[in-house]
């Protein structure tokens, strides 16, 4: 492992920011820290850096304890939202001062330099100063600053935040090509979960201060292990139901029952849950449907809203128990008043605990039992 957190916790004072975190990074991994603001993100980035000593916790990169070290003994390349170029010094000489504090001579910072201003594809660039240059060339110049003393592990704390959205999105092509051809082992900070899930082979979530979520994108938007990823990462139509029989698992929604496929923990009966199920996974049909068949749980209602938001239609459904569903629709919507019924597959279903001190994943969507 290249970078390992044990425990990590810190507070500001009374304030927990972060609360019993631990991840790992193994080597040549693009990992995407993600949540919204205020969840602890860049207080573990500057643990990680050396810029905040943890309240408790282990910090170890290739194997080692830096806990206790300073941001120099660290071999650790960070670029903030925020541009921290020298406004005094040319786009080399910003490069070159990543490597001054090594003991490297001035051939080699020279041959460091021109290799990483052509990785950012900005060698033309070298005399330039970083007002003459665009917003996406200083993030470029910045990330050739963080690189060129080759760091065991690259922090990119919220790098694009600032940009227009297509610059972002070339940018983070551009990063993804950068980190791929150096094969440095990358954490991603954002709280876009788009651009998270669309760089980073894999999704350490964070709600809170804790951590949520650890797993790849697909796996995290299909079988969320938190009611918070079921509703951070995409869509999702929380629905309460109670337990009526433990083995198999098999829920109530009103008096409809429905057997769910595997169960990660068997929920007493009586307990109270919700079942988290995407938009897109719902289905509508007629309200002669409604009922429960072995895979499948139809709720009858009737059509509230029907949004046309371009390339899919929107319905929610206010369903007999009262409870409402947003359902995602490609073609033929119904039309508000009509009397239908929504059809929740069993396979898409992802059950909670309802008890907000207790929120754990009971039954997963789509996962073989173990
Ligand atoms: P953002 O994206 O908004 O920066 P974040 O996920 O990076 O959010 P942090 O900046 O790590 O989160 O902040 C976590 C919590 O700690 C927040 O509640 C924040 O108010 C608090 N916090 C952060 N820095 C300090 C500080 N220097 N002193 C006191 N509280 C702080």
């Amino acid at each position: 492992m290249i970078l390992e957190l044990e425990s990590l916790t810190h507070r500001y004072g009374d304030e927990l920011a972060v609360d019993d975190v631990s991840f790992g990074l193994e080597e040549g991994e693009l990992v995407a820290l993600l949540g919204p603001s205020g969840c602890g993100k860049t207080t573990i980035v500057q643990a990680i850096a050396g810029h905040v000593r943890p309240t408790a916790g282990r910090i170890r990169l290739r194997d080692r304890d830096v806990t206790e070290e300073p941001p120099e003994a660290r071999r650790v390349g960070v670029v903030f939202q925020e541009s921290t170029l020298y406004p005094h010094m040319t786009v080399g000489e910003n490069v070159a001062y990543g490597l001054a504090s090594g003991d490297i001579g001035a051939r080699e910072r020279e041959k460091l330099v021109t290799e990483y201003l052509e990785l950012v594809a900005l060698r033309d660039q070298r005399d330039a100063y970083p007002a003459e240059l665009s917003g996406g060339q200083q993030r470029r110049v910045e990330l050739a600053r963080a690189l060129a003393p080759q760091p065991d592990v690259l922090l990119l704390d919220e790098p694009l935040s600032a940009l227009d959205r297509t610059l972002r999105e070339r940018l983070r092509e551009e990063i993804a090509r950068i980190q791929d051809e150096t094969g440095v082992t990358t954490l991603f900070v954002t709280h876009d979960q788009e651009e998270a899930m669309a760089l980073a082979d894999r999704l350490v979530v964070m709600d809170e201060g804790r951590l949520s979520g650890n797993a790849t994108p697909r796996v995290l938007y299909e079988s969320p292990p938190t009611p918070f990823v079921a509703s951070f990462l995409g869509r999702s139509n929380a629905l309460p139901a109670t337990v009526v029989a433990r083995e198999p698992p098999t829920v109530a929604v009103g008096d409809r029952e429905l057997e769910l496929q595997s169960s990660v923990r068997s929920p007493p009966t009586g307990a109270s849950v919700t079942c988290h199920v995407r938009p897109a996974d719902l289905s509508i049909s007629p309200p002669e449907a409604a009922g429960a068949s072995g895979t499948r749980l139809s709720i009858p209602g009737e059509v509230v809203t029907v949004a046309d938001v371009g390339r899919r239609y929107d319905v929610t459904v206010r369903t007999e128990t009262g409870d409402e569903l947003v359902v995602e629709l490609t073609d033929d919507p119904p039309t508000a008043g009509e009397r239908v019924a929504v059809e929740l597959p069993r396979d898409r279903i992802a059950v909670f605990d309802a008890d907000e001190n207790e929120r754990q994943r009971l039954v997963a969507a789509n996962e073989t039992r173990g």
